[in-house]
C-alpha cells in the first residue's frame, strides 16, 4: 500500500511502526464555534482511512483532539457572556452531534487539552532544560534557530520564512521564527505555570497529547494542507528536540475546499455550517462530492457537484433496494460487508484513489442491475461487495432483511404487475416505498 508522504513529497510504501497495527492522529477542532463543511473533510476524509486499515485487518488507533484551550475560546467566552468551559462543553457537544450525524463518530480518542495541563507542562520544563525554549517575561518561546531541518515539511527555507509576513514579529523573541509554547495571560481562564498565569500555545498541545496516548513517534499524523505550516511544522520542531524525531512516519494533508470558486470565509458570507447542510442533503451527498476528487486536491464545491452527488446516490441506492427484495424473496439474504475486492483494493492501495473507487463504483451498480434483470448468479456477490467499499467511504445505505409480511407485499405487488392489476399493483407499490424497500 502506497500512501503520499507529505514530509519526503513522495509516495511511500505503508510500513507500521509495529506489524499488525496503525496508530493515526489528526488535529480537531478549536471549540468556540459551529464547524463548517470545510472543516468535514479531514473527518471524512481520515474516517475513510481509518475504516480502511480496519477492512485490511490492522490494528488500528485514532485519535483526534479537541483544542479546548485557546484565546479564540476566550474571546467566545467574553462575547456570549458564558465560562470557556461552558464555550467548550457547547461546541465539543455541538461537533459530536455533527459527527453522529453524518456517520463519522467512530474514533478511539478524543483527547482534551484542558485534561493536558500537567503534562504540557512537564514537556515545556524538558524543553527549557534542553535549551530548546527560552523564557522572557512569564512567555516562552521554541528556539527554533536549533532545529537544523525546520522548514522541512512545508518545504520552505527559513530564510523565506522569516522575510515572507506568515510569522509575527515580536521584540520579546530571538527570532521571528520562535513561537510560543506559553503565553503569559491573566485574561480569562488561565492557568499557573511554573513560569506565569497563562495558557499553552497550540502548537505544543497536539505534540503533548500524541506522546501521551502513543508515545515518541506514531505512523500518520494528518490534518487540513493549511495546518503544514506553522503549525505541523512546529510540532516536528518540537519532537525533533525532545525525541529525535518527526512525530509521524507518514504526513497526510488533505486540500482545502471552495464554495463556487471562491475560499470560504466569514466576509464574503459563503460558509455553509455542517449543521445546516445535514437539513438539505444526506450525508451520502457530502461524502460522495468530497471523494469524487482526490483528497490532496483542493474541491471546488458547485451546486453541478451535489447534484452529481445526488445522481450517484440515487443509483446505488436504486440498485441496493431491489438486489435486497431479490435477495429476501430468494432466501440469500447474508449481507456480508467485508467482502474482499482486488480492484477496490489496488485503487485505495495507491494512495486512496477514491475517485477511481466511484469510477468502480458506478460499474458494479451496472453490473448488478444487469444481474438483476437477468436473475444472475453473482447478485450476492455484488451486493456485497457495493456494501463493503460503500461503508469503507462511510456511506449509508441498508440492506435489511425483510419481514414475513413485507415479502408477502412485494409478492403481491409483482402478481398484480403481472396480472396487470394496475391499481392493486400501485396500492402494494405504494406501501413498499413508504416502507423504504423500492
Ligand atoms: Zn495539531
Amino acid at each position: 500500500m502506497k500512501i503520499y508522504n507529505s514530509l519526503t513529497d513522495k509516495k511511500e510504501e505503508f510500513i507500521p511502526l509495529q506489524e499488525g497495527k496503525v496508530t493515526m492522529y489528526v488535529c480537531g477542532p478549536t471549540v468556540y464555534n459551529y464547524v463548517h463543511i470545510g472543516n468535514m473533510r479531514p473527518v471524512i476524509t481520515f474516517d475513510m482511512v481509518y475504516k480502511y486499515f480496519k477492512y485490511l485487518g490492522y490494528d488500528v488507533l485514532y485519535a483526534s483532539n479537541f483544542t479546548d484551550v485557546n484565546p479564540k475560546i476566550i474571546k467566545a467566552a467574553e462575547e456570549l457572556g458564558i465560562s470557556e468551559r461552558e464555550v467548550a462543553d457547547k461546541f465539543i457537544k455541538a461537533y459530536l452531534d455533527d459527527l453522529q450525524n453524518y456517520n463519522c463518530a467512530d474514533i478511539d480518542y478524543r483527547p482534551r487539552v484542558i485534561d493536558h495541563i500537567e503534562d504540557i507542562f512537564n514537556f515545556i520544563t524538558k524543553l527549557i532544560e534542553k535549551d530548546y525554549a527560552y523564557i522572557v517575561d512569564g512567555d516562552v518561546y521554541f528556539r527554533v534557530s536549533k532545529i537544523k531541518d525546520y522548514g522541512i515539511l512545508s518545504n520552505q527555507d527559513i530564510n523565506d520564512l522569516i522575510s515572507g509576513s506568515r510569522v509575527d514579529i515580536d521584540e520579546k523573541k530571538e527570532n521571528p521564527l520562535d513561537f510560543a509554547l506559553w503565553r503569559k495571560t491573566d485574561k480569562g481562564e488561565n492557568f499557573d505555570s511554573p513560569w506565569s498565569k497563562g495558557i499553552p500555545g497550540w502548537h505544543t498541545e497536539c505534540v503533548v497529547m500524541i506522546n501521551k496516548l502513543f508515545g515518541p513517534k506514531i505512523d500518520i499524523h494528518a490534518g487540513g494542507v493549511d495546518l503544514k505550516f506553522p503549525h505541523h511544522e512546529n510540532e516536528i520542531a518540537q519532537s525533533i528536540a525532545l525525541n529525535n524525531n518527526y512525530i509521524a512516519n507518514y504526513w497526510m494533508h488533505n486540500g482545502h475546499i471552495n464554495i463556487n470558486n471562491e475560499k470560504m470565509s466569514k466576509s464574503l458570507n459563503n460558509f455553509i455550517l455542517a449543521k445546516d447542510f445535514i437539513k438539505e442533503h444526506s450525508p451520502n451527498i457530502i461524502k460522495l462530492a468530497i471523494f469524487t476528487t482526490h483528497y490532496r486536491l483542493p474541491i471546488n464545491f458547485t451546486d453541478k457537484v451535489f447534484e452529481d452527488a445526488q445522481n450517484i446516490d440515487n443509483k446505488i441506492s436504486s440498485v441496493l433496494k431491489n438486489a435486497n427484495l431479490y435477495l429476501n424473496v430468494h432466501n440469500l439474504h447474508k449481507i456480508d460487508k467485508n467482502t474482499k475486492d482486488s480492484t477496490f483494493e489496488e485503487y485505495m492501495n495507491d494512495d486512496f484513489n477514491t475517485p477511481n473507487v466511484i469510477t468502480y463504483l458506478l460499474s458494479l451498480v451496472k453490473e448488478l442491475n444487469q444481474e438483476l434483470r437477468n436473475n444472475g448468479d453473482n447478485i450476492l456477490l455484488l451486493t456485497n461487495k457495493i456494501m463493503t467499499i460503500t461503508s469503507i467511504l462511510g456511506l449509508e445505505y441498508a440492506c435489511p432483511e425483510l419481514t414475513e409480511s413485507q415479502k408477502d407485499t412485494y409478492q403481491r405487488w409483482l402478481e398484480a404487475r403481472n396480472n396487470k392489476d394496475f391499481e392493486k399493483a400501485d396500492l402494494y407499490r405504494t406501501k413498499l416505498t413508504k416502507e423504504n424497500m423500492l
